[in-house]
């Protein structure tokens, strides 16, 4: 499989590289590290996000360079689709506008592409773009390097989370060898935080409600909170493992209004539960302890159909 996508970069000459919408720093370090590495193999790159690079990822090399639309007419040999889980996710219809369409991922039942390149067992998409890269000899630039470790790093929750595995620590030890700048990436990340947001996790951890039985918490956020708190979506990444932070708390979930008449569902698992699952019986998708579900419905509504959900799981349990 990783033969096949070398062979395809060897070969292609216009690339588009996307992932998912709403990016998270896997999503937004890998598409930037292959993009970049792509360029310095001599080859056209188009890094796309329909959303753009969230602030905090703004400083990694080339997050100016990323597009969020690409013009009908434009055509490429082959089509990234990193981290996305779905295709659809993507926000864009990858598949248009490119001959060839390889989805590279680490969600389980992520299965579209010409070349479906999955590896559930991979701690981050941006380790499989590290074994793809590895695979075209290619020498890795610290600009690269910046991106995957940003990527890996997010996506482990510093390294902390169970995904967290012998490669991620391999290859974050190169990439750590190479001269890459840990504690500024660090300090991008986890402590450059808007006031905005830390205004709107005041008003949403107010909401904080923890089930009679202590398994399982939520916190909840209304259009009003956003509004109030000048905060955007995006500003609410990481909302979820307050919950999960809870002594007892197996199951997390966070409920972020987006309009009226959809609500956003995340969850988070401390390992016991495969919120998942949880999460694909909901129409949506995810890993064993992180996943989520756009849901047609008033936050309420939302509100009380998963929460009745987990009280009936947990009851059972
Ligand atoms: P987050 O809570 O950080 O937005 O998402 C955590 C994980 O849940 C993601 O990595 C992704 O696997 C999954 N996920 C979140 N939202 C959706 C969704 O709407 N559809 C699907 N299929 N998966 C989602
Ligand atoms: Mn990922």
């Amino acid at each position: 499989m990783i033969a096949a996508i070398a062979q395809q970069i060897k070969q292609g000459n216009s690339f588009l590289i996307a992932s998912h919408s709403s990016p998270d720093g896997d999503a937004i370090g890998s598409t930037l590290a292959l993009s970049l590495a792509l360029r310095l193999m001599g080859k056209e790159a188009v890094a796309l996000n329909v959303d753009g690079v969230p602030d905090n990822f703004a400083f990694l090399p080339g997050a100016d360079e990323l597009v969020t639309s690409i013009a009908p007419t434009r055509h490429y040999d082959v089509g990234f689709v990193l981290d996305a889980g779905e295709l659809k996710r993507a926000g864009v219809p990858v598949a248009d506008y490119c001959t060839t369409l390889i989805n590279i991922d680490h969600h389980p039942h992520s299965d579209f592409g010409d070349i479906c390149y999955v590896d559930t067992s991979a701690s981050a998409t941006a380790a499989l773009i590290y074994r793809i890269l590895k695979a075209c000899g290619f020498t890795l630039s610290l600009d690269v390097a910046t991106s995957l470790y940003t990527a890996i790093l997010s996506d482990t929750g510093s390294f902390r989370y169970s995904n967290a595995d012998p490669e991620a620590f391999t290859i974050a030890g190169e990439l750590v060898g190479m001269g890459i700048d840990t504690w500024d990436i660090a300090s991008r990340l986890y402590e450059s935080q808007p006031a905005q947001r830390m205004m709107l996790l005041s008003l949403v951890l107010a909401t904080l409600e923890i089930s009679k039985c202590g398994n399982y918490a939520s916190v909840t956020m209304s259009t009003e909170m956003l509004d109030a708190a000048e905060a955007r979506a995006e500003d609410t990444d990481g909302f979820v493992n307050y919950p999960r932070a809870i002594q007892g708390v197996e199951v997390a979930v966070f409920f972020r209004q987006i309009n009226q008449r959809q609500t956003k569902v995340g969850f988070r698992s401390r390992g016991a539960v495969d919120v998942g699952e949880f999460a694909r019986k909901l129409g949506g998708g995810g890993h064993h302890n992180a996943a989520g579900v756009t849901i047609d419905g008033t936050l309420e509504d939302v509100r009380h159909t998963v929460l009745r959900l987990l009280e009936q799981y947990f009851a059972s349990a």
